[in-house]
């Protein structure tokens, strides 16, 4: 089916005015914009154009942890009170979501989902033969939130991955977790974005022992060094390492100092919760063993705001072609007397999206060309194509990357062979 989306009837066209509450530039633009609408602070619903997105960096991690033999599943957020009592989440987790049903039964609200996931895997588990195991889903988790003003960073009800894996020993975790983080790095990489794995860090509050992934973000709420050389990286939180000094792993480079935001997590679970709901496998020597567990989280939602932390200029969004929600955003500006070039336009936009390209087609008729390319500006998609008379005149269309400051005219019957080339060669 061709994907072809006219403007006119799109659900969520951009605002005239930014919202007032919008303290971070992702909430901004993405409300702006019409991607999403907040229904209160770290609550939104997504919208057609917004949608889209989620659903592509979605369809990305999918792939990749399918790549390393993922299984997809999907489990319950509404949680008995006592999965969670059981663990001690219930009483040590401040942000757990609780809420008392009307016959005063407490249940939590997903946030991360040990509990549920290792009774569910381990009474299918008999011996060692079945390891090693991982499982993901990808939905809705929830965050008792004191504060949440950061847009799509730091939602009460936010999107995500979160896979866990259970392993025989320790060492198959670590075997595991190497493969986690080079899929990690090739998620990052295809949104277009730069990340660095932190050292393992063993917060004295916790029994985890967690890895984080960190991109470069002037918007960034934690603050790393890195080595100038090798890929040593560390949370500046919990180190006593400074900004210039030789780097401890390689001691060859320096450490550099950079605000970074959080994009994804792996915590070394060991055999909590195991323990916790005494479910146990038969090992290799005949006796009872523990499954030592991982956990893996990317915040999809979050991600998608961190992109536009990242990719943005005083004009609007300029979103990465892998996850933009159109390739292309055909504007047709022939003003009052443009039947001409709404014919045109819409030749093209139906050519287009019926040879595979996806086409937002901004065919308003009460729009003004300036309001139509400032919209355009806004949204983001990576390519524009204008057809206006003059360009019908010269049998061109002017094509312009959303990156790019000038227009350039294309000849019409060469833009679907350019826009491949030039995609191509963008690799
Ligand atoms: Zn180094």
């Amino acid at each position: 089916m061709p994907d072809l989306v006219r403007q006119s009837h799109l659900f969520g066209t951009p605002l005239r005015e930014p919202p007032k509450d919008a303290e971070t530039v992702n909430h901004r633009l993405l409300v702006r914009a019409g991607f999403v609408d907040q229904l209160m602070a770290g609550v939104y619903s997504y919208l057609p154009l917004g949608l889209r997105v989620l659903k592509k960096i979605e369809a990305i991690v999918r792939q990749e942890m399918n790549a390393i033999g993922g299984q997809e599943i999907l489990m319950p957020s509404l949680h008995p009170k006592a999965i969670w009592e059981r663990t001690g989440g219930w009483n040590s987790i401040d942000v757990l979501f609780k809420i008392k049903s009307r016959t005063d039964k407490e249940y939590a609200l997903g946030q991360s989902e040990e509990e549920v996931v290792t009774p569910l895997v381990m009474s299918r588990i008999n011996t060692y033969k079945e390891l090693p195991l991982a499982v993901y889903q990808i939905h809705w988790k929830f965050r008792d939130e004191l504060r949440s003003k950061s847009g799509l960073l730091r939602g009460r009800e936010f999107y995500m991955k979160d896979m866990y894996s259970f392993h025989e020993h320790q060492e198959d975790f670590e075997r595991f977790y190497e493969i986690v983080k080079n899929a990690y790095f090739r998620i990052f990489e295809r949104l277009g974005l730069s990340a660095k794995a932190t050292e393992a860090s063993g917060g004295s509050f916790s029994e985890k022992i967690s890895y984080e992934f960190m991109v470069l973000s002037d918007a960034g709420e934690d603050v790393i060094l890195f080595c100038d050389t090798c890929e040593f990286c560390v949370n500046a939180d919990i180190t006593k390492q400074k900004e210039g000094t030789t780097c401890p792993k390689c001691r060859k480079g320096f450490l550099k100092k950079a605000k970074a935001s959080e994009v994804g997590n792996v915590f070394d679970l060991g055999e909590k919760y195991g323990k916790d709901f005494d479910v146990s496998f038969l090992g290799r020597s005949g006796k009872k063993q523990y499954p030592v567990m991982g956990c893996y989280g990317i915040g999809i939602s979050r991600l998608m705001g961190i992109l536009v932390e990242t990719f943005h200029d005083e004009k609007g969004i300029l979103w990465p072609a892998a996850i933009a929600p159109f390739a292309l955003h055909i504007l047709e500006v022939g003003g009052r007397d443009g039947q001409a070039t709404r014919d045109a336009a819409e030749k093209l936009a139906t050519e287009l999206s019926g040879a595979g390209l996806s086409v937002l087609y901004d065919d308003r008729e009460g729009a003004r060309p300036g309001e139509k390319f400032a919209d355009a500006d806004l949204i983001g998609v990576p390519w524009r194509v204008v057809v206006s008379p003059k360009h019908l005149a010269n049998d061109t269309v002017g094509l312009k990357r959303r990156t790019e400051r000038e227009e350039r005219a294309v000849r019409t019957r060469d833009l679907a062979r350019t826009l491949r080339e030039t995609e191509s060669l963008a690799g």
